[in-house]
């Protein structure tokens, strides 16, 4: 078995049962969204460097966050910390469009740059702080967080449509954080719990635009 199909088994073996989201994950490489010495790497299930301080997400939590976005063909999400581009790869595998915000104008040059020549899409790349999210593009039926984030960002909730999901690490972003699931409703909202994680802290860009 390959390197892939067995990170695919061990995924199946830890509860990821949707088989679109496997799909997507068994469709974009990860080794191209690493640097040349983190690609030995590329299949085993743990976060890596990808410079500028930030990680790429485990694939394990990639597919998890993807399955409780729980997104339709016709969908259009958006995604908040494009990083290397990795799961915006995925997100484009399962939605109709994908807007994705990234703060490092660095992060978000390279991603765009791969993801256009690994031929994904369509995909919107926007660099800027992800806490505003994108008023212009709203609303998403998805919007998928893959930074800490203290609090959940009101605006992202105001981007959603009716029934629409956001998914957000929140917590204290030194530590650990819950994964939580926020539905937009008739009456408001609902929250749901979905176990402990920990991702590199959404920042604090000082100015719309530019963080390094
Ligand atoms: N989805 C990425 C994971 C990257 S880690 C991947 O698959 O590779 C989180 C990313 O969020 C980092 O790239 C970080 O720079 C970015 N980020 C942190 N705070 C942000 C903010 N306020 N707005 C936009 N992006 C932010």
């Amino acid at each position: 078995m390959d390197a892939v199909e067995s990170l695919l088994k061990r995924l199946r073996q830890k509860g990821i049962a949707d088989e679109s989201v496997l799909q997507a994950l068994r469709r974009v490489k990860r080794h191209e969204f690493l640097a040349p010495s983190q690609r030995g790497s590329a299949y085993e299930d743990r976060p890596l460097p990808i410079g500028e301080g930030q990680t790429i997400s485990q694939p394990y939590v990639v597919a998890f966050m993807t399955m409780l976005l729980d997104v339709a063909a016709e969908d259009r999400v958006l995604e908040i910390g494009t990083g290397s581009g990795y799961q915006t790869a995925v997100l484009s595998c399962l939605a109709a469009e994908v807007y994705t915000v990234e703060a490092f104008s660095g992060l978000a040059a390279a991603a765009e740059e791969r993801l256009n020549r690994l031929g994904f899409g369509p995909i919107y790349f926007r660099v800027g702080n992800g806490r505003l999210g994108w008023p212009e593009a709203a609303p998403f039926a998805g919007i998928l967080v893959t930074a800490a984030a203290s609090e959940i960002p009101e605006p992202l909730v105001e981007q959603l449509v009716l029934g629409g999901r956001l998914v957000i690490p929140v917590g204290d972003p030194h530590r650990e954080q819950v994964l939580q699931r926020v539905t937009k409703t008739q009456t408001g909202r609902r929250v749901e719990d979905h176990g402990w994680v920990r991702f590199v802290p959404l920042l604090e860009p000082e100015r719309e635009g530019d963080c390094g």
